[in-house]
């Protein structure tokens, strides 16, 4: 009998181990790398401990796989591309990874693919940052092209006035000004495209954020205008085309009236598909495996509403959840921390009634978190 397929993943936090969650009864079989000895997907593979651009901890990693992947669009695509050089088959591509690791390149990949975003210009000095603003009008949000997450690296101004304040605020690297966009709804577009070019797309997510982190994920989005969902599909299937893109992919949108703007793309699991693990008839994860092993990647239809709730800071009792009823607990196997994700519950529900009063019990009980 062949050996079973073995996937690496560049780190080893959550993302990771809910992939080597969800392909154990897949019997694939797992390695991460991670800078951490105590990296939460240990439990689920094999862990060579090393930093993420260490050659030879990637050598290591990628000894013997059938395909290797990454759970944070921070890896280096040099990291990526010595891969790749020696060989071995790494997803997605290393062009989605350099897009979505500047905040110009991604919008203007958006631009050229007539995926409409807020109104941008660059700045690389502070002498430019004036007419950037300009161009872009107050109020603005100045993000730093590298390197921001979870709302980090980014300043809102209300006037030029503001500007040095700002500048310095983000460190004097090179930034992206953005027009504020007055959206009614932050909503995010999973997909997944196969090696064959086959793309498959989940209902569209309705996203919540508290102090800059996604609190709370509700899917299918409620009261979507006939166009809207099939729009997001339309444009996320653009930029996995572009992108020669293999594996799961999530665009971040702003819904304003019946129009969705693109804030940005992250090529990897993420975060606001959680719930498709319960909601879903095929999960993200199992679907980004299946996309890296060149299978069909199966259905995406939801299997009900779904919602879910990230645990921010600290777990509550998992036996107090599990006496929800349709409350689904996951931990991370992490060490509580104050604004850290360290686990999320998923609530699925076919009745309608019960739904809103599980996820707010669901959110009563996570409520102290940092
Ligand atoms: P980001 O780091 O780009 O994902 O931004 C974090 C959060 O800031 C988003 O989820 C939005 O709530 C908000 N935000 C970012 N960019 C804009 C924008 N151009 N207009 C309005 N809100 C924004």
């Amino acid at each position: 009998m062949a050996a079973a397929p073995l996937i690496g993943v560049i780190g080893g936090g959550q993302l990771g181990r809910m992939l080597g969650w969800t392909g154990a009864p897949l019997g694939l079989r797992f390695r991460f790398l991670d800078p951490s000895p105590d990296a939460g997907a240990a439990a689920f593979g094999e862990l060579v401990v090393g930093a993420l651009d260490d050659k030879d901890a990637l050598d290591a990693l990628a000894r013997d796989t059938d395909a290797v992947t990454y759970e944070w669009e921070g890896v280096r695509a040099s990291s990526v591309e010595h891969l790749v050089a020696n060989g071995h088959d790494v997803y997605p591509s290393t062009q989605a990874l350099r897009a979505s690791q500047d905040r110009l390149v991604e919008k203007q990949l958006f631009a050229s693919l007539d995926i409409a975003t807020a109104l941008f210009a660059p700045a690389e000095e502070r002498a430019a940052l004036d007419a950037a603003l300009r161009i872009v009008g107050c109020p603005a949000i100045i993000k730093t092209r590298r390197g921001g997450y979870d709302g980090k690296g980014q300043v809102r101004v209300d006037s030029p006035r503001e500007l040095d304040a700002a500048w310095a605020a983000l460190g004097g690297v090179p930034v992206l000004v953005e027009g504020v966009v007055d959206f009614d709804r932050e909503l995010s577009v999973l997909a997944c495209r196969g090696r064959d070019g086959t793309t498959v797309t989940w209902p569209l997510v309705h996203n919540e954020h508290r102090g800059g982190i996604l609190r709370v994920s509700r899917a299918p989005v409620a009261d979507v205008a006939p166009g809207v969902a099939e729009a997001a599909s339309r444009l996320v299937t653009a930029l996995l085309d572009e992108t020669c893109y293999i594996g799961t992919v999530c665009v971040e949108l702003f819904q304003v009236g019946n129009e969705l703007l693109a804030n940005e793309f992250a090529p990897r699991v993420h975060n606001s598909g959680h719930w498709t693990i319960e909601g879903a008839m095929v999960s993200q994860f199992e679907a980004h495996l299946r996309a890296g092993l060149g299978w069909p990647l199966g259905a995406t239809d939801p299997r009900g509403w779904s919602a879910m709730v990230n645990c921010i800071g600290r777990l509550p009792d998992p036996a107090a959840i599990s006496a929800i009823p349709g409350a689904h607990f996951h931990s991370y196997g992490k060490s509580a921390r104050r604004g850290r994700k360290v686990g999320h519950i998923t609530i699925t529900a076919v009745d309608d009634d019960a739904r809103e009063q599980t996820l707010a019990r669901v959110l009563a009980a996570t409520e102290d978190d940092g």
